[in-house]
């Protein structure tokens, strides 16, 4: 493969297009944004004058696509959090306050610490999550509700975090690598990470940098309207300066979001059904930390899921914000302050400046039908693979599978599937 031309510079753009270069293929990215990032970026924002994220995101030590991606573009040391594999919790119903504490190793162990667990739980909660097993397509309220504080407590936050989607409908069976892949293997696999500076700072700019050091070519503000077939292969790409020709041993990796691709290549199955994820910042000066042993603190009875803190500003992330999202913002800012000045024990008045983004189409919903929708990397154009978080990477829609369907994207045009 002589030349790769990468459309979309998300992070599984991204990452298929630093494996290409690094097996020596010239590569061109065109993304239609002035920016990298997709949907895991940063920027300044003029209200609360501080770079904040679109989203707050979590990521796990497991995560080890996105690891090796760091640690290939010389950052590894932009993902901060805790030492341990701990997750502080708050229950604004009840006021109680604990932390999951996970021991090292594949064996549970913290499972038998009355003081590592989820508060209110017993073991034997522990051993009924083995039903994953045998899911089928339930859901996860299906399978684990009615169990108490074991499903209010862990399996719904833990379900509509990862999935973003209700726990009435989103498919257990998706939570399954990613406990194989994280909570499983114990504490070392487990510890929370976030971005130490931002988004953007951790993930696009280095791998741009990396790219442009390393010979690609980025094109930003070139958007791809049409790709020309010619006997079941890529001949063309249209963007906004023309055509370009792929030649005839050039390849094409489409990593833009199901709706782009449906817009481009007609065959193509993909997702259709999208959840919204609300994010609040609150600029806070000396928000507390106090409290916050760790940058992050799960939430459970309340509106809010999640509160991170860095720096000066406090953020608060809602998935699956159906309702939330179609609320005025006003209304909203009152709501998540009123519940984060309880959770942070911080004054309930005056409100801090805030701003608040809705991504709309934040990740496809995780509902059977939904999954049953999401295509193989390879597609029957043979120069022409497919790559996103959307696409069947057998994990949920988050930063490791996007990173990793870029690997699986650029092996599979490495290896030739012509
Ligand atoms: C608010 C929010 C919170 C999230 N929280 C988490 C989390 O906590 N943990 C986690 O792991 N994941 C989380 N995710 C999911 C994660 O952000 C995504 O899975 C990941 O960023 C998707 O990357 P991608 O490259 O597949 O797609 P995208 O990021 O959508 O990238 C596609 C790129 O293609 C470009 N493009 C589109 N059409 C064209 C075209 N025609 N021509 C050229 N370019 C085009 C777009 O501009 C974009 O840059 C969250 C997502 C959101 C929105």
């Amino acid at each position: 493969m002589s030349k790769v031309h990468v459309i979309g510079a998300g992070l599984a753009g991204l990452s298929a297009a630093v494996r290409l270069v690094q097996a020596g293929v010239d590569v061109v990215v065109h993304e239609q944004a002035a920016h990298a990032g997709g949907r895991a970026r940063s920027f300044h924002d003029a209200v609360l004058d501080e770079v904040i994220d679109n989203g707050n995101h979590l990521l796990l030590s497991g995560n080890r696509s996105v690891l090796n991606f760091l640690s290939l573009v010389n950052a590894s040391d932009r993902l901060t959090g805790p030492s341990g594999a701990r997750f502080d919790f708050f229950d604004l119903e009840t006021s109680d306050r604990w932390s999951v504490d996970l021991t090292r190793g594949p064996v549970p162990l913290w499972v038998l610490y009355k003081d590592r667990r989820v508060r209110g739980t017993t073991m034997g909660d522990y051993v009924k999550g083995l039903k994953l097993l045998t899911a089928g397509d339930r859901s996860v309220a299906n399978l684990f509700a009615g169990q108490g504080q074991i499903y209010r407590r862990f399996w719904e936050p833990f379900a509509v975090a990862v999935l973003n989607t209700p726990a009435d409908q989103a498919v257990a069976r998706l939570l399954m690598p990613v406990i194989r892949e994280t909570l499983a293997k114990g504490a070392a696999s487990s510890r929370p990470l976030i971005a130490k500076k931002g988004l953007s700072d951790t993930f696009a700019d280095p791998s741009s940098t990396w790219l442009e050091r390393h010979g690609a070519e980025i094109r930003f503000n070139d958007r791809v309207s049409m790709l020309r077939s010619n006997n079941h292969r890529i001949i063309s790409l249209t963007t906004g300066n023309g055509d370009e020709p792929v030649g005839p041993g050039d390849g094409v990796v489409l990593a833009v979001p199901p709706w782009s691709a449906a817009e481009l290549i007609d065959d193509t199955q993909a997702p259709q059904k999208f959840a919204p994820i609300v994010n609040i910042h609150f600029r806070v000066p000396d928000c507390g930390k106090q409290v916050m042993r760790s940058p992050l603190l799960g939430m459970v009875g309340a509106v809010s899921h999640w509160i991170f803190v860095r720096d000066d500003v406090v953020s608060v992330t809602v998935s699956a914000a159906y309702d939330l999202a179609r609320q005025a913002n006003e209304h909203i800012a009152d709501t998540i302050w009123g519940e984060v000045s309880q959770a942070l024990d911080m004054p309930g008045h005056p409100l801090p400046k805030v701003r608040i983004i809705k991504e709309r189409r934040a990740t496809f919903v995780a509902t059977p039908e939904q999954l049953s929708r999401r295509p193989a990397c390879v597609t029957s154009t043979k120069n022409l693979v497919l790559a996103g978080d959307w696409t069947d990477t057998g994990l949920p829609a988050t930063i490791e599978g996007a990173v990793r369907s870029g690997e699986v994207a650029s092996d599979t045009l490495l290896k030739g599937i012509s």
